[in-house]
């Protein structure tokens, strides 16, 4: 059985002591006075490839916060590329500071970093980083995917992470139900942005009954007028009486305070991070009865989509292809778990090291 090392862990480690723990090859420390830029780059692990995972940009409370970040999200790509089948390793970077530090010259020197990687990490987009972001990065290195349609990228992923968020979630419908259909299942939706509004199509041409939560009114409002949706109000989705809850907005909504008053059966959703603490919360969920699909998992078809992109063989229909293996993949995990007894988010990893011991092996001998 391999260990599974989980990111709460690591709070009061020193940097090796953090790099150690959760078994990171690489974390590249980056500034340029001039500029402004702060960056920190994240290799996790490159057995099955350049680490490819975006760039988010983000005002840190501390330095420390940006370091667990980066570690923690880099090793989560790791395992969502690894999940997807994907010849690609986990990296994430991050930007430290205010999005109106972003200049020609902040993103050209930020490339020039990724450039001196020699192709170890490849970025794209994350929060605060937009495709035409990716088009300066683009000027000094070629490791950078999420390139807008019109120069030759694949353009926004969000409707593929959404296919690939419906794929795994009727995939939990039929652990938990015995059927994958959703018609007339009531969903709450919570973020009505990119992935959640192309989620929302999947679902209502099934038949579920939808309802929606947002900070954003507007957004609310019209998705509310064009599929029937019933809007709710923030807090809450936590108390509807729903039979799935699905994710799309922020991470750390599955806590200690939402765990309890969710009475749903399954939870799949296209959030990062959902689990506010990994290992807690996976088993609180565990011992509540609910089928919860690990986001990791379902919301990677983005990443499949941009490494299509990023290897130059991007094909709209295979990219798709591939993200509706989303589905067996997450059933097998879902019956791994159940016949263990433990959280999913264990058996996922587990199953996403599995397939890096076992490629790492094959690539041994040369
Ligand atoms: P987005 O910014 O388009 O949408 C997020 C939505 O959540 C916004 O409408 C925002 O107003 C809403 N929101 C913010 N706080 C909220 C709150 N407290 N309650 C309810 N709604 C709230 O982002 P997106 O691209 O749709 O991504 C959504 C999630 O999916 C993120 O966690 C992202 O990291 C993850 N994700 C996205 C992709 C992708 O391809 N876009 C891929 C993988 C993972």
């Amino acid at each position: 059985m391999l260990a599974i090392k989980t990111t709460e862990s690591i709070q009061n480690e020193s940097i090796f002591g953090q790099l150690t723990t959760l078994e990171h090859e690489q974390l590249l420390i980056c500034q340029d006075k001039d500029t402004g830029l702060k960056a920190l780059i994240g290799i996790h692990n490159t057995v099955l490839g350049p680490a490819l995972g975006g760039t988010r940009l983000w005002s840190y409370a501390s330095e420390e916060a940006a370091i667990r970040d980066v570690l923690r999200l880099s090793r989560g790509m790791t395992f969502k590329n690894a999940l997807a089948g994907l010849n690609l390793g986990g990296g994430k970077a991050v930007l430290i500071g205010d999005p109106k530090l972003k200049t020609e010259a902040y993103l050209r020197r930020f490339g020039r970093f990724i450039e001196s990687l020699g192709g170890r990490y490849v970025t794209a987009e994350d929060v605060n980083m937009k495709t035409a972001d990716m088009e300066y990065i683009a000027l000094e290195t070629r490791h950078v995917t999420g390139l807008p349609k019109n120069k030759g990228g694949a353009g926004d992923p969000s409707p593929v992470t959404a296919f690939g968020v419906y794929m795994g979630m009727k995939a939990a419908a039929k652990k938990a139900y015995g059927s994958d259909s959703l018609a007339g299942k009531k969903i709450g939706v919570q973020g009505v942005g990119q992935v959640g509004k192309y989620l929302i199509n999947y679902l209502v041409k099934e038949g579920a009954s939808l309802f929606i939560s947002d900070i954003d009114d507007k957004k609310l409002q019209e998705i509310a007028a064009s599929t029937g949706a019933t809007i709710l109000d923030k807090e809450e989705i936590y108390d509807l009486q729903m039979d799935i809850y699905a994710p799309c907005a922020l991470g750390g909504t599955l806590n200690d305070h939402t765990i309890e008053r969710l009475t749903c059966q399954v939870i799949a959703g296209g959030a990062n991070n959902q689990l506010e603490n990994e290992s807690k919360h996976g088993k609180m969920l565990l011992e509540k009865g609910i089928t919860y699909a690990p986001d990791f998992l379902i919301n990677a078809g983005g990443v499949i989509n941009v490494g299509a992109e990023y290897y130059g063989v991007y094909e709209e229909e295979s990219v798709f292809a591939q993200t509706e293996k989303i589905y067996d993949t997450c059933l097998s995990i879902l019956t791994t778990a159940e016949h263990q007894q433990i959280p999913a988010q264990e058996a996922a990893i587990q199953a996403a090291k599995a397939r890096i011991e076992a490629i790492g092996k094959i690539k041994l001998p040369y």
